[in-house]
């Protein structure tokens, strides 16, 4: 499974446990049914919401994703169209370790 799906479905079990909890809270403070349920779903509307925004802006730069399918971001630099330049002996190549040296330190070259 896709680990930011994963982590999509967690934000939304964790906000329908939080929302659950005010709904108690509030109740046991004596708040009027019918307000606590709506504060409760303002709260497990936005929630997600909120940290799929945050998500989103952790993802600027890649164009965002609109749809609720989501996908393969080139998180994986090879392959990519990106190059790297190695800063040891200045050798061109796909990122990772540099294949003539073997250092790790290197520069995306567009
Ligand atoms: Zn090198």
């Amino acid at each position: 499974m896709n680990p930011q799906l994963k982590k999509y479905y967690l934000v939304l079990i964790v906000s329908l446990v939080f929302s659950f909890a005010i709904q108690m809270i509030l109740n046991s403070l004596g708040v009027n049914p019918m307000i606590s349920v709506s504060i409760v779903i303002a709260v497990f509307l936005i929630l997600p919401f909120m940290m799929r925004r945050r998500y989103m802006n952790n993802m600027r730069g890649y164009g965002g994703d609109s749809g609720t399918g989501g996908g393969f971001f080139g998180m994986n630099s090879s392959g990519t169209g990106v190059r790297y330049v190695c800063l040891v002996c200045s050798n061109k190549h796909k990122g990772g370790t540099c294949p003539r040296c073997g250092s790790k330190m290197q520069r995306a070259d567009f």
